[in-house]
């Protein structure tokens, strides 16, 4: 009894792998309009590749577009190094501890009632003499 035939009957299914230009909609030839541009017989606008078959597929493709990528990103630009973006423990630490000074100095002064005794630069004075010497540990 003959075998009914070979499975693997898959010429048809060859594919122009080795072409890498080909079209994707109609897997026709595609021209390539590059080294066109290039030389000015074609204009700057016009797409990279163009399907041969113009009337039936009309494929094409243009370069990715120069600056599309960049309207993406609407925030200032963020320099490489963000060891600056956090604050540190020790930022935090000296921020607390002169609006602690702060406070105390103020409230120290109100409650002995002497708040009319100083004025704003002295109290400035007093709060920072106070910070320093804390911040100094
Ligand atoms: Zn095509």
């Amino acid at each position: 009894m003959p075998s009914v035939g070979r499975a693997d009957g898959k010429t048809f299914e060859k594919k122009k792998a080795s072409i890498s230009v080909v079209c994707p909609k109609c897997q026709g030839s595609v021209f390539d309009n590059r080294s066109k541009k290039l030389s000015g017989e074609f204009k700057p606008n016009a797409p990279d590749f163009a399907c041969a078959n113009k009337e039936g597929c009309g494929w094409k493709q243009w370069p990715p577009k120069v600056g599309a990528t960049t309207v993406v990103s609407g925030g200032p630009i963020v320099p490489p190094s963000t060891t600056q973006s956090a604050p540190s423990p020790r930022d935090t630490l000296i921020l607390e501890l002169f609006w602690d000074s702060f406070d105390r100095v103020l409230e120290g002064v109100a409650k002995r009632k002497l708040t009319d005794l100083f004025r704003p630069e002295q109290l400035c004075s007093l709060i920072a003499t106070m910070y320093i010497q804390r911040a100094r540990g």
